[in-house]
Protein backbone atom coordinates (compact mmCIF):
# COMPACT_ATOMS: atom_id res chain seq x y z
CA UNK A 1 0.00 0.00 0.00
CA UNK A 2 2.84 2.78 0.83
CA UNK A 3 4.84 1.93 -2.40
CA UNK A 4 1.56 2.56 -4.66
CA UNK A 5 1.22 5.83 -2.16
CA UNK A 6 4.92 6.24 -2.62
CA UNK A 7 4.50 6.35 -6.57
CA UNK A 8 1.47 8.68 -6.50
CA UNK A 9 2.69 11.01 -4.29
CA UNK A 10 6.23 11.46 -5.94
CA UNK A 11 4.15 11.39 -9.54
CA UNK A 12 2.11 14.36 -8.13
CA UNK A 13 4.96 16.47 -6.87
CA UNK A 14 7.43 15.49 -9.71
CA UNK A 15 3.91 16.37 -12.16
CA UNK A 16 3.39 19.84 -10.23
CA UNK A 17 7.24 21.05 -10.07
CA UNK A 18 7.79 19.73 -13.68
CA UNK A 19 4.61 21.35 -15.38
CA UNK A 20 5.86 24.74 -12.84
CA UNK A 21 9.18 24.39 -14.60
CA UNK A 22 8.59 23.98 -17.92
CA UNK A 23 5.52 26.32 -18.30
CA UNK A 24 8.23 28.82 -16.96
CA UNK A 25 11.19 27.64 -19.16
CA UNK A 26 8.56 27.91 -22.09
CA UNK A 27 7.59 31.41 -21.12
CA UNK A 28 10.97 32.23 -20.97
CA UNK A 29 12.34 31.29 -23.97
CA UNK A 30 9.43 32.67 -25.77
CA UNK A 31 10.30 36.20 -24.21
CA UNK A 32 13.64 36.18 -24.87
CA UNK A 33 13.08 34.85 -28.65
CA UNK A 34 11.03 37.83 -29.32
CA UNK A 35 13.78 40.12 -28.04
CA UNK A 36 16.50 38.15 -29.92
CA UNK A 37 14.35 39.02 -33.29
CA UNK A 38 13.46 42.25 -31.90
CA UNK A 39 17.30 43.67 -31.14
CA UNK A 40 18.02 42.18 -34.22
CA UNK A 41 15.63 43.76 -36.15
CA UNK A 42 16.86 47.10 -34.28
CA UNK A 43 20.54 46.55 -35.17
CA UNK A 44 19.71 45.83 -38.85
CA UNK A 45 17.89 49.11 -39.13
CA UNK A 46 20.63 50.89 -37.00
CA UNK A 47 23.55 49.61 -39.75
CA UNK A 48 21.17 50.62 -42.64
CA UNK A 49 21.40 54.10 -41.37
CA UNK A 50 24.73 54.07 -40.96
CA UNK A 51 25.40 52.64 -43.96
CA UNK A 52 22.86 55.20 -46.10
CA UNK A 53 24.66 58.15 -44.27
CA UNK A 54 27.62 56.88 -45.05
CA UNK A 55 26.70 56.69 -48.93
CA UNK A 56 25.25 60.12 -49.10
CA UNK A 57 28.95 61.70 -48.15
CA UNK A 58 30.55 59.10 -50.68
CA UNK A 59 31.21 61.55 -53.91
CA UNK A 60 32.06 58.06 -55.78
CA UNK A 61 30.86 54.63 -54.98
CA UNK A 62 33.69 52.43 -54.95
CA UNK A 63 34.33 49.27 -55.21
CA UNK A 64 35.65 49.35 -51.68
CA UNK A 65 33.49 50.77 -49.70
CA UNK A 66 31.01 48.15 -51.30
CA UNK A 67 32.81 45.45 -49.91
CA UNK A 68 33.34 47.16 -46.87
CA UNK A 69 29.57 47.12 -46.54
CA UNK A 70 29.47 43.79 -47.37
CA UNK A 71 30.81 42.98 -44.29
CA UNK A 72 32.13 39.35 -45.29
CA UNK A 73 28.99 38.33 -46.36
CA UNK A 74 27.01 39.82 -43.73
CA UNK A 75 25.02 41.89 -46.25
CA UNK A 76 24.18 41.54 -49.83
CA UNK A 77 23.97 45.09 -51.71
CA UNK A 78 22.48 46.10 -55.05
CA UNK A 79 22.29 49.56 -56.09
CA UNK A 80 20.95 50.40 -59.26
CA UNK A 81 22.12 53.99 -61.42
CA UNK A 82 18.96 55.04 -63.79
CA UNK A 83 17.51 51.63 -63.46
CA UNK A 84 21.29 50.50 -64.70
CA UNK A 85 22.77 47.68 -61.86
CA UNK A 86 26.43 48.39 -60.65
CA UNK A 87 28.05 45.15 -60.83
CA UNK A 88 30.80 44.82 -57.89
CA UNK A 89 29.93 41.74 -56.85
CA UNK A 90 31.43 38.40 -58.13
CA UNK A 91 28.88 35.95 -56.79
CA UNK A 92 26.22 37.10 -58.70
CA UNK A 93 24.08 34.42 -59.06
CA UNK A 94 20.46 33.76 -60.64
CA UNK A 95 19.15 32.74 -57.71
CA UNK A 96 20.40 36.27 -56.07
CA UNK A 97 19.14 38.10 -58.74
CA UNK A 98 15.62 36.29 -58.31
CA UNK A 99 16.13 37.44 -54.65
CA UNK A 100 16.29 41.02 -55.07
CA UNK A 101 14.12 40.82 -57.26
CA UNK A 102 11.63 39.59 -54.97
CA UNK A 103 12.24 42.06 -52.21
CA UNK A 104 12.05 44.37 -54.65
CA UNK A 105 8.71 43.55 -55.81
CA UNK A 106 7.27 43.28 -51.76
CA UNK A 107 8.90 46.61 -51.26
CA UNK A 108 7.20 47.83 -53.98
CA UNK A 109 3.53 46.36 -53.29
CA UNK A 110 3.73 46.71 -49.23
CA UNK A 111 6.40 49.30 -47.97
CA UNK A 112 6.26 52.26 -51.34
CA UNK A 113 9.02 54.09 -50.63
CA UNK A 114 7.13 57.48 -51.77
CA UNK A 115 5.54 56.67 -48.30
CA UNK A 116 8.87 56.38 -46.43
CA UNK A 117 10.87 58.23 -43.96
CA UNK A 118 13.45 60.31 -45.46
CA UNK A 119 16.98 60.45 -43.36
CA UNK A 120 20.31 62.15 -44.93
CA UNK A 121 17.91 63.16 -48.31
CA UNK A 122 16.98 59.27 -48.91
CA UNK A 123 14.06 57.69 -48.78
CA UNK A 124 14.34 54.12 -46.86
CA UNK A 125 12.47 51.17 -45.54
CA UNK A 126 13.29 48.33 -43.72
CA UNK A 127 11.15 45.20 -44.00
CA UNK A 128 11.45 41.26 -43.48
CA UNK A 129 10.71 39.21 -45.87
CA UNK A 130 10.35 35.54 -47.06
CA UNK A 131 12.47 34.29 -49.35
CA UNK A 132 10.10 31.40 -50.70
CA UNK A 133 6.46 31.82 -50.00
CA UNK A 134 6.12 29.23 -48.06
CA UNK A 135 8.89 29.71 -45.37
CA UNK A 136 8.51 32.15 -42.85
CA UNK A 137 10.43 35.21 -43.02
CA UNK A 138 14.37 34.42 -43.59
CA UNK A 139 15.56 38.31 -44.84
CA UNK A 140 15.66 41.28 -43.52
CA UNK A 141 15.67 44.43 -46.13
CA UNK A 142 16.46 48.00 -46.39
CA UNK A 143 15.37 49.40 -49.77
CA UNK A 144 16.16 53.09 -50.09
CA UNK A 145 16.06 56.03 -52.89
CA UNK A 146 18.79 58.53 -53.21
CA UNK A 147 19.06 61.36 -55.43
CA UNK A 148 22.61 61.86 -56.35
CA UNK A 149 23.46 64.82 -58.63
CA UNK A 150 20.74 64.52 -60.77
CA UNK A 151 20.60 60.69 -61.26
CA UNK A 152 18.13 58.17 -59.17
CA UNK A 153 20.30 55.66 -57.11
CA UNK A 154 17.65 52.05 -55.71
CA UNK A 155 19.42 50.97 -53.09
CA UNK A 156 18.60 47.20 -51.97
CA UNK A 157 20.58 45.76 -48.88
CA UNK A 158 19.58 42.34 -47.62
CA UNK A 159 20.34 40.22 -44.97
CA UNK A 160 20.32 36.51 -44.18
CA UNK A 161 18.30 35.29 -40.97
CA UNK A 162 20.14 31.86 -41.26
CA UNK A 163 22.60 33.02 -38.45
CA UNK A 164 19.93 34.39 -35.83
CA UNK A 165 17.61 31.17 -36.73
CA UNK A 166 20.68 28.97 -35.94
CA UNK A 167 21.21 31.05 -32.24
CA UNK A 168 17.69 30.54 -31.39
CA UNK A 169 17.97 26.67 -32.26
CA UNK A 170 21.20 26.66 -30.42
CA UNK A 171 19.40 27.90 -27.56
CA UNK A 172 16.04 25.87 -27.71
CA UNK A 173 18.41 22.64 -27.51
CA UNK A 174 20.14 23.90 -24.74
CA UNK A 175 16.92 24.66 -23.19
CA UNK A 176 15.59 21.26 -24.04
CA UNK A 177 18.76 19.42 -22.57
CA UNK A 178 18.40 21.45 -19.37
CA UNK A 179 14.76 21.19 -19.07
CA UNK A 180 15.40 16.84 -19.09
CA UNK A 181 18.23 17.03 -16.45
CA UNK A 182 15.32 19.38 -14.60
CA UNK A 183 12.80 17.14 -14.75
CA UNK A 184 15.81 13.82 -14.09
CA UNK A 185 16.74 15.76 -10.72
CA UNK A 186 13.41 17.43 -9.89
CA UNK A 187 11.32 13.17 -10.44
CA UNK A 188 14.26 12.21 -8.61
CA UNK A 189 14.27 14.97 -5.95
CA UNK A 190 10.60 14.09 -5.98
CA UNK A 191 10.98 10.45 -5.39
CA UNK A 192 13.24 10.94 -2.38
CA UNK A 193 11.32 13.60 -0.67
CA UNK A 194 8.48 11.87 -0.87
CA UNK A 195 9.74 8.46 0.55
CA UNK A 196 11.06 10.46 3.28
CA UNK A 197 8.26 12.05 3.83
CA UNK A 198 6.20 8.75 4.22
CA UNK A 199 9.20 7.02 6.43
CA UNK A 200 7.86 7.69 9.68
CA UNK A 201 4.18 6.96 8.89
CA UNK A 202 6.02 3.70 7.29
CA UNK A 203 7.89 3.05 10.54
CA UNK A 204 4.90 3.67 12.44
CA UNK A 205 2.49 1.16 10.81
CA UNK A 206 5.45 -1.77 11.21
CA UNK A 207 5.42 -0.68 14.85
CA UNK A 208 2.00 -0.90 15.06
CA UNK A 209 1.53 -4.09 13.25
CA UNK A 210 4.36 -5.53 15.08
CA UNK A 211 2.07 -4.41 18.58
CA UNK A 212 -0.83 -5.68 17.39
CA UNK A 213 0.56 -9.39 16.80
CA UNK A 214 2.90 -9.48 19.70
CA UNK A 215 -0.05 -7.99 21.99
CA UNK A 216 -2.37 -10.78 20.81
CA UNK A 217 0.63 -13.21 21.23
CA UNK A 218 1.01 -12.44 24.60
CA UNK A 219 -2.90 -12.09 25.37
CA UNK A 220 -3.59 -15.59 23.44
CA UNK A 221 -1.54 -17.62 26.68
CA UNK A 222 -3.31 -16.09 29.89
CA UNK A 223 -6.35 -16.61 27.18
CA UNK A 224 -5.63 -20.25 26.40
CA UNK A 225 -4.96 -21.25 30.34
CA UNK A 226 -8.22 -19.81 31.31
CA UNK A 227 -10.63 -21.69 28.67
CA UNK A 228 -8.59 -24.64 29.76
CA UNK A 229 -8.74 -24.28 33.18
CA UNK A 230 -12.47 -23.36 33.50
CA UNK A 231 -13.18 -26.42 31.14
CA UNK A 232 -11.25 -28.71 33.26
CA UNK A 233 -12.97 -27.03 36.55
CA UNK A 234 -16.48 -28.20 34.78
CA UNK A 235 -15.42 -31.75 35.75
CA UNK A 236 -13.35 -31.32 39.36
CA UNK A 237 -14.62 -31.05 42.40
CA UNK A 238 -13.13 -29.98 45.89
CA UNK A 239 -9.37 -28.59 46.25
CA UNK A 240 -8.36 -29.26 42.28
CA UNK A 241 -11.66 -27.25 41.45
CA UNK A 242 -10.50 -24.67 43.40
CA UNK A 243 -6.71 -24.75 42.25
CA UNK A 244 -8.27 -24.32 38.75
CA UNK A 245 -10.75 -21.16 39.84
CA UNK A 246 -7.04 -19.58 41.39
CA UNK A 247 -5.08 -20.35 38.02
CA UNK A 248 -8.21 -18.69 36.42
CA UNK A 249 -8.31 -15.81 38.60
CA UNK A 250 -4.24 -15.01 38.74
CA UNK A 251 -4.27 -15.24 34.35
CA UNK A 252 -7.29 -13.16 34.49
CA UNK A 253 -5.05 -10.30 36.80
CA UNK A 254 -2.05 -10.99 34.41
CA UNK A 255 -4.56 -10.25 31.39
CA UNK A 256 -5.79 -7.07 32.81
CA UNK A 257 -1.84 -5.60 33.79
CA UNK A 258 -1.32 -6.57 30.07
CA UNK A 259 -4.02 -4.58 29.06
CA UNK A 260 -3.21 -1.86 31.40
CA UNK A 261 0.41 -1.79 29.91
CA UNK A 262 -0.99 -1.68 26.32
CA UNK A 263 -3.48 1.33 27.25
CA UNK A 264 -0.89 3.34 28.52
CA UNK A 265 1.33 2.94 25.47
CA UNK A 266 -1.66 3.37 23.79
CA UNK A 267 -1.82 6.91 25.49
CA UNK A 268 1.86 7.46 25.43
CA UNK A 269 1.63 7.38 21.17
CA UNK A 270 -1.55 9.55 21.33
CA UNK A 271 0.59 11.92 23.53
CA UNK A 272 -2.41 11.82 26.02
CA UNK A 273 -0.59 11.79 28.57
CA UNK A 274 -2.02 13.29 31.56
CA UNK A 275 1.30 15.02 33.25
CA UNK A 276 1.15 17.09 36.64
CA UNK A 277 4.18 17.98 37.45
CA UNK A 278 4.85 20.05 41.05
CA UNK A 279 8.32 20.85 43.10
CA UNK A 280 8.98 17.22 44.69
CA UNK A 281 11.18 16.67 47.27
CA UNK A 282 13.07 13.47 45.59
CA UNK A 283 14.83 12.25 48.81
CA UNK A 284 11.74 11.73 50.22
CA UNK A 285 10.27 10.22 46.82
CA UNK A 286 12.70 7.75 46.73
CA UNK A 287 12.68 6.70 50.40
CA UNK A 288 8.75 6.02 50.20
CA UNK A 289 9.78 3.78 46.89
CA UNK A 290 11.94 1.99 48.83
CA UNK A 291 9.88 1.47 51.98
CA UNK A 292 7.19 -0.17 49.17
CA UNK A 293 9.96 -2.55 47.64
CA UNK A 294 11.63 -3.26 50.60
CA UNK A 295 9.70 -6.29 51.13
CA UNK A 296 9.33 -7.74 47.97
CA UNK A 297 13.16 -7.76 47.38
CA UNK A 298 13.23 -8.94 51.00
CA UNK A 299 10.60 -12.15 49.77
CA UNK A 300 13.45 -12.90 47.55
CA UNK A 301 16.48 -12.67 49.60
CA UNK A 302 17.65 -9.75 48.20
CA UNK A 303 19.10 -6.67 50.07
CA UNK A 304 17.92 -3.25 48.96
CA UNK A 305 19.54 -0.66 50.25
CA UNK A 306 18.98 3.50 49.33
CA UNK A 307 21.87 6.33 49.19
CA UNK A 308 20.99 9.35 49.23
CA UNK A 309 23.59 12.83 49.00
CA UNK A 310 24.44 14.03 52.17
CA UNK A 311 22.80 17.52 51.44
CA UNK A 312 19.23 18.25 49.89
CA UNK A 313 18.85 18.55 46.57
CA UNK A 314 16.61 21.55 45.58
CA UNK A 315 13.26 19.98 44.96
CA UNK A 316 12.45 18.36 41.09
CA UNK A 317 9.90 19.60 38.62
CA UNK A 318 8.26 16.43 38.03
CA UNK A 319 5.09 14.08 38.32
CA UNK A 320 5.96 12.55 41.87
CA UNK A 321 3.04 9.53 40.83
CA UNK A 322 4.66 8.59 37.17
CA UNK A 323 8.52 8.69 38.54
CA UNK A 324 7.22 6.20 41.62
CA UNK A 325 5.85 4.27 38.70
CA UNK A 326 9.13 4.02 36.63
CA UNK A 327 10.79 3.26 39.55
CA UNK A 328 8.87 0.62 40.55
CA UNK A 329 9.05 -1.24 36.79
CA UNK A 330 12.79 -0.66 37.36
CA UNK A 331 12.51 -2.17 41.36
CA UNK A 332 10.39 -5.03 39.95
CA UNK A 333 13.40 -5.62 37.00
CA UNK A 334 15.91 -5.57 39.26
CA UNK A 335 14.45 -7.99 41.67
CA UNK A 336 13.18 -10.27 38.42
CA UNK A 337 16.78 -10.72 37.46
CA UNK A 338 18.98 -11.01 40.65
CA UNK A 339 19.27 -14.16 41.80
CA UNK A 340 18.56 -14.69 45.67
CA UNK A 341 21.60 -13.29 47.99
CA UNK A 342 21.84 -10.32 45.83
CA UNK A 343 21.84 -6.78 46.25
CA UNK A 344 19.61 -3.62 44.49
CA UNK A 345 20.65 -0.33 45.29
CA UNK A 346 18.86 2.97 44.97
CA UNK A 347 21.38 6.07 44.75
CA UNK A 348 19.87 9.69 44.73
CA UNK A 349 21.91 12.23 43.02
CA UNK A 350 22.32 15.65 41.49
CA UNK A 351 24.05 18.74 40.37
CA UNK A 352 21.96 21.19 40.37
CA UNK A 353 21.10 21.13 36.50
CA UNK A 354 19.82 17.29 36.76
CA UNK A 355 18.58 15.22 39.38
CA UNK A 356 19.62 11.12 38.35
CA UNK A 357 18.01 8.15 40.41
CA UNK A 358 19.87 4.93 39.98
CA UNK A 359 18.35 2.00 40.24
CA UNK A 360 21.68 -0.71 40.24
CA UNK A 361 21.58 -4.29 41.04
CA UNK A 362 24.06 -7.37 41.26
CA UNK A 363 21.84 -9.43 38.95
CA UNK A 364 22.37 -11.59 35.64
CA UNK A 365 23.13 -8.40 33.95
CA UNK A 366 22.22 -7.23 29.82
CA UNK A 367 24.90 -7.97 27.00
CA UNK A 368 25.97 -5.29 25.23
CA UNK A 369 23.92 -5.63 21.84
CA UNK A 370 20.84 -5.91 23.89
CA UNK A 371 21.07 -2.82 25.97
CA UNK A 372 19.17 -0.87 22.93
CA UNK A 373 16.45 -2.97 22.05
CA UNK A 374 15.57 -3.87 25.79
CA UNK A 375 13.78 -0.22 25.54
CA UNK A 376 11.50 -2.21 22.52
CA UNK A 377 7.49 -3.18 23.29
CA UNK A 378 7.35 -6.38 24.03
CA UNK A 379 11.23 -7.15 23.75
CA UNK A 380 12.78 -10.00 26.30
CA UNK A 381 16.44 -9.92 26.38
CA UNK A 382 16.34 -14.36 26.78
CA UNK A 383 12.49 -15.52 25.99
CA UNK A 384 13.57 -18.40 28.05
CA UNK A 385 14.50 -16.71 30.90
CA UNK A 386 11.50 -14.73 31.78
CA UNK A 387 9.18 -15.18 33.98
CA UNK A 388 5.33 -15.84 33.61
CA UNK A 389 4.74 -11.70 34.84
CA UNK A 390 6.80 -10.17 32.63
CA UNK A 391 5.60 -9.14 29.09
CA UNK A 392 8.36 -6.65 27.81
CA UNK A 393 6.71 -3.79 28.74
CA UNK A 394 7.99 -1.99 31.73
CA UNK A 395 11.03 -0.48 29.97
CA UNK A 396 9.22 0.79 26.80
CA UNK A 397 6.66 2.41 29.34
CA UNK A 398 9.32 3.85 31.84
CA UNK A 399 11.08 5.31 28.72
CA UNK A 400 7.78 6.62 27.28
CA UNK A 401 6.83 8.10 30.59
CA UNK A 402 10.21 10.07 30.84
CA UNK A 403 10.07 11.28 27.17
CA UNK A 404 7.21 13.23 27.99
CA UNK A 405 8.98 14.70 31.24
CA UNK A 406 11.76 15.70 28.88
CA UNK A 407 14.15 13.36 30.60
CA UNK A 408 16.29 9.92 29.89
CA UNK A 409 16.75 6.42 30.58
CA UNK A 410 20.28 4.81 30.68
CA UNK A 411 21.39 1.45 31.04
CA UNK A 412 24.84 0.42 31.43
CA UNK A 413 26.86 -2.46 33.87
CA UNK A 414 27.41 -2.85 37.25
CA UNK A 415 30.88 -2.73 38.32
CA UNK A 416 31.88 -5.93 39.32
CA UNK A 417 28.29 -7.68 37.68
CA UNK A 418 24.85 -6.54 37.23
CA UNK A 419 22.77 -4.03 35.43
CA UNK A 420 22.39 0.08 36.41
CA UNK A 421 19.08 1.68 34.82
CA UNK A 422 19.97 5.67 35.49
CA UNK A 423 16.35 7.93 35.42
CA UNK A 424 17.36 11.63 34.77
CA UNK A 425 15.53 14.43 34.94
P1 LIG B 1 9.86 -7.27 31.22
O1 LIG B 1 8.48 -7.03 31.60
O2 LIG B 1 10.10 -8.47 30.38
O3 LIG B 1 10.82 -7.11 32.36
P2 LIG B 1 10.99 -4.83 30.38
O4 LIG B 1 10.66 -3.93 29.25
O5 LIG B 1 10.87 -4.26 31.74
O6 LIG B 1 10.12 -6.09 30.21
O7 LIG B 1 12.45 -5.36 30.18
C1 LIG B 1 12.84 -5.83 28.92
C2 LIG B 1 13.94 -6.84 29.05
O8 LIG B 1 15.11 -6.20 29.56
C3 LIG B 1 13.64 -7.91 30.04
O9 LIG B 1 12.93 -8.95 29.45
C4 LIG B 1 15.00 -8.36 30.49
O10 LIG B 1 15.50 -9.30 29.58
C5 LIG B 1 15.82 -7.11 30.39
N1 LIG B 1 16.01 -6.47 31.71
C6 LIG B 1 15.31 -5.44 32.22
N2 LIG B 1 15.78 -5.08 33.43
C7 LIG B 1 16.80 -5.92 33.69
C8 LIG B 1 17.71 -6.08 34.80
N3 LIG B 1 17.63 -5.30 35.88
N4 LIG B 1 18.64 -7.06 34.71
C9 LIG B 1 18.72 -7.83 33.64
N5 LIG B 1 17.91 -7.76 32.55
C10 LIG B 1 16.95 -6.82 32.59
Amino acid sequence: MFRKVHIRLSLLCAGITVFILLAMSFGYLYISEQGLRSNHFISFQNDMNTVLSNLEQQTEITYEWLTRIEDGGKYQIRILDNGVPLHFSLSDSEEERLLFERAWEICTEDYPLAEAAESYGVRHVEFSFSSNQNRRNDYYACAALSDRHGAELQILILSSLAPLEQQIQNQRILFLLLDVLAVAALSLFSWYFTKRLLMPLEESRIRQEQFVASASHELRTPLAAILSCASASEHALGEDRRQFLNAIQSEGKRMSRLIDDMLLLAKADQQNWNIRKKETETDTLLLDVYEAYEPLAREKSIRLSIQLPETALPPCLCDPERIRQILGILIHNAVSYTPSGGQIRLILSGDGHHTRFAVTDSGIGIPDAEKKRIFERFYRADQSRSEKGHFGLGLSIAAQILKAHGGRLTVEDTPGGGSTFTLIL
